[in-house]
Protein backbone atom coordinates (compact mmCIF):
# COMPACT_ATOMS: atom_id res chain seq x y z
CA UNK A 1 0.00 0.00 0.00
CA UNK A 2 2.38 2.22 0.93
CA UNK A 3 4.51 1.53 -2.53
CA UNK A 4 0.95 2.26 -4.15
CA UNK A 5 1.17 5.90 -2.25
CA UNK A 6 4.53 6.55 -3.46
CA UNK A 7 4.34 6.09 -6.67
CA UNK A 8 0.97 8.12 -6.86
CA UNK A 9 2.94 10.92 -5.40
CA UNK A 10 5.51 10.57 -7.87
CA UNK A 11 2.97 10.29 -11.08
CA UNK A 12 1.22 13.71 -9.60
CA UNK A 13 2.77 15.92 -10.53
CA UNK A 14 4.22 14.68 -14.02
CA UNK A 15 0.31 14.42 -15.35
CA UNK A 16 -0.14 18.42 -13.98
CA UNK A 17 2.70 18.88 -16.00
CA UNK A 18 1.66 17.05 -19.13
CA UNK A 19 -2.16 18.67 -18.47
CA UNK A 20 -0.60 22.20 -19.34
CA UNK A 21 1.07 21.26 -22.22
CA UNK A 22 -1.92 19.66 -23.44
CA UNK A 23 -3.44 23.12 -22.89
CA UNK A 24 -0.55 24.89 -24.42
CA UNK A 25 -1.81 22.36 -27.74
CA UNK A 26 -5.66 23.18 -27.01
CA UNK A 27 -4.87 26.92 -27.34
CA UNK A 28 -3.63 26.20 -30.88
CA UNK A 29 -6.23 24.19 -31.38
CA UNK A 30 -9.05 26.67 -29.96
CA UNK A 31 -7.77 29.84 -31.84
CA UNK A 32 -7.51 27.52 -35.34
CA UNK A 33 -10.92 26.37 -35.38
CA UNK A 34 -11.76 29.84 -35.15
CA UNK A 35 -9.99 31.20 -37.86
CA UNK A 36 -10.40 27.87 -39.85
CA UNK A 37 -6.84 26.76 -40.09
CA UNK A 38 -4.55 23.88 -39.88
CA UNK A 39 -4.06 22.89 -36.54
CA UNK A 40 -0.55 21.02 -37.10
CA UNK A 41 1.14 23.55 -39.21
CA UNK A 42 2.80 26.14 -39.13
CA UNK A 43 4.28 26.23 -35.76
CA UNK A 44 2.86 29.22 -33.26
CA UNK A 45 3.91 32.94 -34.32
CA UNK A 46 3.00 35.89 -32.41
CA UNK A 47 -0.10 36.70 -34.24
CA UNK A 48 1.05 40.45 -34.21
CA UNK A 49 4.88 40.60 -35.28
CA UNK A 50 4.50 36.99 -37.20
CA UNK A 51 7.51 35.88 -35.08
CA UNK A 52 8.27 32.63 -34.56
CA UNK A 53 7.92 31.32 -31.21
CA UNK A 54 10.68 29.50 -29.42
CA UNK A 55 10.65 26.31 -26.70
CA UNK A 56 11.44 29.50 -23.87
CA UNK A 57 8.16 31.33 -25.25
CA UNK A 58 5.94 28.22 -25.22
CA UNK A 59 6.70 27.19 -21.23
CA UNK A 60 2.57 26.71 -20.04
CA UNK A 61 1.49 29.10 -17.55
CA UNK A 62 5.47 30.18 -16.85
CA UNK A 63 6.04 32.05 -19.71
CA UNK A 64 3.41 34.00 -19.65
CA UNK A 65 3.83 35.37 -16.13
CA UNK A 66 7.46 35.55 -16.42
CA UNK A 67 6.41 37.96 -19.60
CA UNK A 68 4.16 39.59 -18.07
CA UNK A 69 1.54 39.03 -20.30
CA UNK A 70 3.59 40.43 -23.58
CA UNK A 71 5.11 38.96 -26.51
CA UNK A 72 8.89 38.52 -25.94
CA UNK A 73 9.46 40.42 -29.72
CA UNK A 74 6.82 43.46 -30.30
CA UNK A 75 5.82 43.89 -26.30
CA UNK A 76 1.91 43.09 -27.50
CA UNK A 77 -0.31 41.94 -24.78
CA UNK A 78 -0.78 38.00 -24.75
CA UNK A 79 -4.89 37.24 -23.45
CA UNK A 80 -4.78 35.85 -20.61
CA UNK A 81 -7.00 33.08 -22.23
CA UNK A 82 -3.57 31.36 -22.49
CA UNK A 83 -2.07 30.59 -18.84
CA UNK A 84 -5.66 29.83 -17.85
CA UNK A 85 -6.51 27.21 -20.34
CA UNK A 86 -2.76 25.80 -19.28
CA UNK A 87 -4.03 26.19 -15.78
CA UNK A 88 -7.46 24.49 -16.42
CA UNK A 89 -6.18 21.68 -18.60
CA UNK A 90 -2.93 20.60 -15.93
CA UNK A 91 -6.10 20.55 -13.16
CA UNK A 92 -8.14 18.36 -15.14
CA UNK A 93 -5.05 15.72 -15.73
CA UNK A 94 -3.91 16.03 -12.58
CA UNK A 95 -6.91 15.89 -10.46
CA UNK A 96 -9.02 13.15 -12.98
CA UNK A 97 -5.59 10.95 -11.94
CA UNK A 98 -5.72 11.44 -7.88
CA UNK A 99 -9.51 10.60 -8.55
CA UNK A 100 -9.16 7.33 -10.94
CA UNK A 101 -5.51 6.59 -10.63
CA UNK A 102 -3.65 4.75 -13.65
CA UNK A 103 -5.23 2.90 -15.87
CA UNK A 104 -8.67 3.18 -18.46
CA UNK A 105 -10.70 5.14 -15.71
CA UNK A 106 -8.62 8.15 -15.95
CA UNK A 107 -8.19 7.85 -19.46
CA UNK A 108 -11.56 7.73 -19.47
CA UNK A 109 -12.57 10.79 -17.26
CA UNK A 110 -9.49 13.25 -17.99
CA UNK A 111 -9.87 12.82 -22.18
CA UNK A 112 -14.04 13.35 -21.87
CA UNK A 113 -13.55 16.31 -19.41
CA UNK A 114 -10.39 17.75 -21.40
CA UNK A 115 -13.18 17.79 -24.66
CA UNK A 116 -15.65 18.84 -22.58
CA UNK A 117 -13.71 22.26 -21.61
CA UNK A 118 -12.32 22.80 -24.89
CA UNK A 119 -16.00 22.51 -25.90
CA UNK A 120 -16.84 25.32 -23.08
CA UNK A 121 -14.00 27.49 -24.40
CA UNK A 122 -15.19 27.69 -27.96
CA UNK A 123 -18.37 28.37 -26.66
CA UNK A 124 -17.57 31.35 -24.73
CA UNK A 125 -15.22 32.96 -27.63
CA UNK A 126 -18.26 32.56 -29.79
CA UNK A 127 -16.49 32.39 -32.86
CA UNK A 128 -17.04 28.97 -33.89
CA UNK A 129 -20.28 28.33 -35.95
CA UNK A 130 -19.70 25.11 -37.45
CA UNK A 131 -21.67 22.06 -35.35
CA UNK A 132 -18.88 19.97 -35.44
CA UNK A 133 -16.65 20.55 -32.31
CA UNK A 134 -19.78 20.35 -30.16
CA UNK A 135 -21.33 17.13 -32.20
CA UNK A 136 -17.61 15.65 -31.29
CA UNK A 137 -17.62 16.85 -27.92
CA UNK A 138 -20.71 15.09 -27.59
CA UNK A 139 -20.20 11.54 -28.68
CA UNK A 140 -16.56 11.24 -27.26
CA UNK A 141 -18.66 11.89 -23.74
CA UNK A 142 -21.06 9.63 -24.03
CA UNK A 143 -19.46 6.50 -25.57
CA UNK A 144 -15.97 6.91 -23.82
CA UNK A 145 -18.59 5.63 -20.80
CA UNK A 146 -18.78 1.57 -22.58
CA UNK A 147 -14.74 0.59 -22.73
CA UNK A 148 -15.74 1.00 -18.27
CA UNK A 149 -18.18 -1.46 -19.03
CA UNK A 150 -21.27 1.12 -18.15
CA UNK A 151 -24.14 1.62 -20.89
CA UNK A 152 -24.46 4.77 -21.21
CA UNK A 153 -28.52 4.22 -21.81
CA UNK A 154 -29.49 2.19 -18.42
CA UNK A 155 -30.49 4.89 -16.32
CA UNK A 156 -34.06 6.07 -17.93
CA UNK A 157 -33.47 9.78 -16.94
CA UNK A 158 -31.06 10.02 -19.13
CA UNK A 159 -33.60 9.68 -22.30
CA UNK A 160 -35.08 12.64 -20.99
CA UNK A 161 -31.46 14.54 -21.32
CA UNK A 162 -31.90 15.02 -25.24
CA UNK A 163 -35.20 16.45 -24.64
CA UNK A 164 -33.49 19.49 -22.30
CA UNK A 165 -30.92 19.68 -24.56
CA UNK A 166 -33.35 20.55 -27.60
CA UNK A 167 -35.34 23.09 -25.24
CA UNK A 168 -32.28 24.94 -23.78
CA UNK A 169 -30.41 24.88 -27.81
CA UNK A 170 -34.45 26.48 -28.63
CA UNK A 171 -34.47 28.85 -25.89
CA UNK A 172 -31.35 30.20 -26.66
CA UNK A 173 -31.41 30.63 -30.35
CA UNK A 174 -34.90 31.93 -31.14
CA UNK A 175 -34.56 35.51 -33.32
CA UNK A 176 -30.98 35.43 -32.49
CA UNK A 177 -28.86 34.17 -35.69
CA UNK A 178 -25.15 34.60 -33.83
CA UNK A 179 -26.56 31.94 -31.30
CA UNK A 180 -24.91 28.56 -32.00
CA UNK A 181 -27.80 26.54 -31.44
CA UNK A 182 -25.78 23.20 -31.92
CA UNK A 183 -23.30 24.68 -29.01
CA UNK A 184 -26.34 24.99 -26.49
CA UNK A 185 -27.43 22.06 -27.01
CA UNK A 186 -25.04 19.49 -27.09
CA UNK A 187 -22.87 21.44 -23.90
CA UNK A 188 -27.05 21.42 -21.88
CA UNK A 189 -26.59 17.52 -22.42
CA UNK A 190 -23.09 17.14 -21.29
CA UNK A 191 -23.59 18.96 -18.23
CA UNK A 192 -26.93 17.57 -17.48
CA UNK A 193 -25.42 13.93 -18.08
CA UNK A 194 -22.28 14.28 -16.31
CA UNK A 195 -24.13 15.04 -12.76
CA UNK A 196 -26.83 12.78 -13.26
CA UNK A 197 -25.48 10.35 -11.15
CA UNK A 198 -25.00 12.91 -7.72
CA UNK A 199 -27.75 15.16 -8.80
CA UNK A 200 -31.31 14.80 -10.26
CA UNK A 201 -32.82 16.89 -13.35
CA UNK A 202 -33.39 19.52 -11.32
CA UNK A 203 -29.77 20.88 -12.71
CA UNK A 204 -31.54 21.16 -16.11
CA UNK A 205 -33.16 24.91 -14.22
CA UNK A 206 -29.89 26.82 -14.51
CA UNK A 207 -29.15 25.46 -17.45
CA UNK A 208 -32.37 26.71 -19.08
CA UNK A 209 -32.71 29.85 -17.26
CA UNK A 210 -29.29 30.77 -19.08
CA UNK A 211 -30.62 29.75 -22.42
CA UNK A 212 -33.66 31.67 -20.91
CA UNK A 213 -31.33 34.74 -20.59
CA UNK A 214 -29.43 34.36 -23.94
CA UNK A 215 -33.00 34.71 -26.02
CA UNK A 216 -33.15 38.54 -25.05
CA UNK A 217 -30.98 41.22 -26.76
CA UNK A 218 -30.81 43.02 -23.27
CA UNK A 219 -30.13 40.14 -21.34
CA UNK A 220 -27.93 38.01 -24.12
CA UNK A 221 -24.21 38.51 -22.28
CA UNK A 222 -25.27 37.14 -19.32
CA UNK A 223 -27.04 34.20 -20.15
CA UNK A 224 -23.98 33.34 -22.46
CA UNK A 225 -21.83 34.16 -19.32
CA UNK A 226 -23.71 32.39 -16.96
CA UNK A 227 -23.76 29.49 -18.98
CA UNK A 228 -20.39 28.89 -19.33
CA UNK A 229 -19.77 29.49 -15.82
CA UNK A 230 -22.21 26.61 -15.29
CA UNK A 231 -20.09 24.47 -17.37
CA UNK A 232 -16.92 25.06 -15.69
CA UNK A 233 -19.09 24.76 -12.86
CA UNK A 234 -20.33 20.98 -13.90
CA UNK A 235 -16.37 20.31 -15.08
CA UNK A 236 -15.07 21.17 -11.87
CA UNK A 237 -17.90 19.17 -9.77
CA UNK A 238 -16.80 16.18 -12.40
CA UNK A 239 -13.03 16.30 -11.45
CA UNK A 240 -13.54 17.05 -7.91
CA UNK A 241 -11.81 14.16 -5.43
CA UNK A 242 -14.93 13.41 -3.44
ZN1 LIG B 1 4.97 39.80 -31.13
Amino acid sequence: MAEKEALQLLLTPFFFIFGSLLGSFSNVVILRMASGKSVIFPPSACPKCNHQLHAIDLIPVLSWLTLRGRCRYCQTRIAWQYPVVEACMAMILGFSYLKAGLGLPFIVLAGRTAIWFVASVLFVRNEVQSPNPFAWAVIFYVYLNFPLGVCPFVDRRVLAIPVIAAVAALLASFRNERTNDFAWGCLSFIAIYSLLQRFSLLTAIPVLLAALLNRYERTRSVGHLLFFGLQITAIIYAIAPM
